[in-house]
């Protein structure tokens, strides 16, 4: 999986088409992201001794892997390519080849 949790990125498909945000969450046997305040849906909750009134909460949805572009700061949205070095690979972009 070449998203990494901390990662900026675009979503490019679904109601959230074209938000930007930080990823908060990677599951990578599911190819899956959660993308702050991206794919957010109202949970309905019981009251609980923890949570003394019950209510709707906003939370946040994975969305799949390949819905996301990750973002370069110089040229926005775009492929992660990598660089190998002698002893370790680098993640770049796609496009300018600077470091993601
Ligand atoms: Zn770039």
């Amino acid at each position: 999986m070449k998203i990494k949790k901390g990662d900026k990125v675009r979503v490019l498909t679904g109601k959230d088409k074209g938000r930007e945000g930080e990823v908060m969450h990677v599951f990578p046997h599911t190819n899956k992201v959660i993308v702050d305040r991206v794919n957010v849906v109202k949970k309905h909750t019981k009251a609980t001794k923890a949570m003394m009134q019950g209510g709707i909460i906003d939370k946040d949805m994975p969305v799949n892997a390949s819905n996301v572009a990750i973002v370069c700061s110089s040229c926005g949205p775009t492929r992660i390519s990598y660089e190998l070095s002698d002893s370790s690979k680098k993640r770049v972009c796609g496009k300018c080849g600077g470091d993601l």
